[in-house]
């Protein structure tokens, strides 16, 4: 312990030394890159996050938090300017569905709290049914674990409650808003010849040791750094809007249907509001914003409630799974609960999105690390995006504290390796999954509907599976 303590105040005293001598190297090497360069030259950092989202933010906050690592010099760059949050009567139509891991990283940070202070909703049931056959699982907090399955939180009060925070510590981080960041110049070389040059689109430059890519799904980081990105898009959009419920209740519930299109989930805000993600075609999403207000909520009460034509083969072989189950004393599915009908939709809150898978084969190059959308994209039909960025935020903390306390370099290979496997060993599987489940389900072709109706209705009657996606959804 006292030798590891030892290593770690010579390593902040010898950092020290080289963060004044690179601010020295560089002006002698400045030079070499162009006259204009010196004159813009705006400082050297340990670390730079390039782009302050719900990921980046909460990556500075957690450097500043840590004891380990509120020494080092962050620089925050955001191309948004600062955003000054007030609580409206209304809510914003971006939300996100935030999972157990996700509240304990904010806990610990201090942030929830200011989440808590404002408004959020718990999420204590879930129930998601296919519209091509009877069958359907359900989620609920009181059966499968002692907490809430998730909870609603707007992005923009989320985004609110973690600047709080980061501006609440005092520490060695900046933030420059209004920052467009033009390009980056990489190391050429392996470690230990790290320094990034970061160059804005006023002309200005910074370097750094360390560079954090957290520019999100379209990330110039990434491409920077030259590695391979799996995408394609879904030729879908997320049409997102506040809706009004017909009626008052207790509203903890999320509610997700399949359509042959792609699914419509309904996301508890209060008692009578609810925020929509209705995932369709780029065409009919396109259709479904120009409708006149009572024609789209038309449309959507007919999305979560219409008939759509079944198979009497799916229905033959799931009626006989679900006595079995019922003989049996297995949950058979019968037990459902019915969605609420929608009344109304807030003005001017709809909204589309396109939507696409990513998978970045490197999370790493020597001295850049990406974290969030920028590494990683998925489907918002399980909630999960913003939460592997989270969970990205927090392994990344936890490991460049440990190299830095071991007497590491912040663009050590090592800690950024063990980064890179980790999280890609968490991310990966649940990108697989929430693909096969797309895939599953926007096809009609006979054998498949039938596979995974029957696949639905044993998973929702055996518990250790369903606390196993509970598991995998929550971390
Ligand atoms: C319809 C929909 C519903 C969703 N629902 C959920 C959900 O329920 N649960 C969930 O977990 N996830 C959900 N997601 C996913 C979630 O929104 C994203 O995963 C999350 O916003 C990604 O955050 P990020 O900080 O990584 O990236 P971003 O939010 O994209 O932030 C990137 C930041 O980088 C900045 N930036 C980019 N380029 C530059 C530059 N050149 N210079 C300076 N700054 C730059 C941008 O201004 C931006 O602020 C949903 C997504 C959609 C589309």
């Amino acid at each position: 312990m006292l030798v590891n303590n030892m290593k770690f105040l010579l390593n902040r005293q010898f950092r020290c030394c080289i963060q004044t001598t690179s601010v020295r190297l560089l002006s002698t090497a400045v030079g070499g890159y162009s006259p204009q360069f010196k004159d813009n030259f705006k400082g050297n950092y340990d670390v730079i996050i390039a782009g302050g989202g719900m990921v980046g933010c909460s990556l500075a906050c957690a450097m500043a938090k840590n004891s380990l690592l509120s020494n080092l010099r962050v620089l925050l760059l955001e191309a948004s300017p600062e955003s000054y949050y007030q609580p409206k009567p209304e809510y914003s139509n971006r939300v996100v569905a935030l999972n157990q891991n996700t509240k304990s990283l904010m806990t610990s940070l201090n942030v929830w709290k200011h989440v808590e202070n404002v408004r959020l909703q718990p999420v204590r049931y879930m129930q998601v049914w296919d519209a091509s056959s009877d069958v359907m699982i359900s989620f609920s907090s009181a059966d499968m674990m002692d907490d809430d399955v998730a909870y609603i939180v707007e992005n923009d009060l989320m985004l609110h409650a973690i600047n709080t925070e980061l501006l609440a510590v005092n520490s060695n981080i900046n933030i420059v808003y209004n920052a467009k960041i033009q390009s980056y110049q990489l190391p050429k070389e392996a470690y230990p010849s790290t320094q990034s040059i970061v160059k804005m689109d006023n002309g200005d430059t910074y370097t750094c040791q360390l560079l954090i890519g957290a520019d999100g799904a379209n990330s110039a980081v990434r491409k920077a750094m030259g590695v391979q990105y799996l995408s394609w898009s879904y030729d879908q959009m997320g049409v997102v809007a506040t809706l009004d419920l017909a009626e008052e209740c207790t509203n903890t519930t999320a509610w997700q249907r399949w359509l042959p299109t792609g699914p419509i989930a309904l996301l508890p805000l209060d008692s009578k509001r609810s925020s929509l993600v209705w995932c369709t075609w780029q065409d009919n999403a396109k259709q479904l914003l120009k409708l006149p207000e009572d024609q789209f909520v038309d449309a959507l009460n007919d999305a979560l409630w219409k008939q759509y034509p079944r198979s009497s083969s799916v229905e033959t072989c799931t009626s006989w799974l679900s006595a079995g189950l019922k003989q049996a004393g297995m949950a058979d599915g019968a037990a459902r609960q019915l969605p609420p009908s929608v009344r109304g939709v807030a003005p001017a809150s709809r909204a589309a999105f396109p939507l696409a898978f990513g998978h970045s084969t490197r999370y790493i190059a020597p001295g850049v690390a990406l974290i969030g959308d920028a590494a990683h994209r998925v489907h918002p039909l399980a909630g999960q995006g913003v939460n592997l960025g989270f969970g990205d935020v927090k392994d990344l903390t936890e490991l460049l504290a440990e190299a830095v306390y071991s007497g590491l370099d912040v663009a050590h290979p090592n800690w950024m390796q063990k980064y890179e496997s980790v999280r890609q060993r968490h991310n990966v599987p649940t990108q697989v999954m929430i693909e096969v489940l797309h895939r599953l389900y926007t096809v009609d072709f006979l054998p498949v509907v039938l596979a995974r109706s029957l696949g639905l209705q044993i998973a929702n009657a055996l518990q250790p599976i369903k606390k196993l996606i509970m598991a995998q959804a929550a971390t």
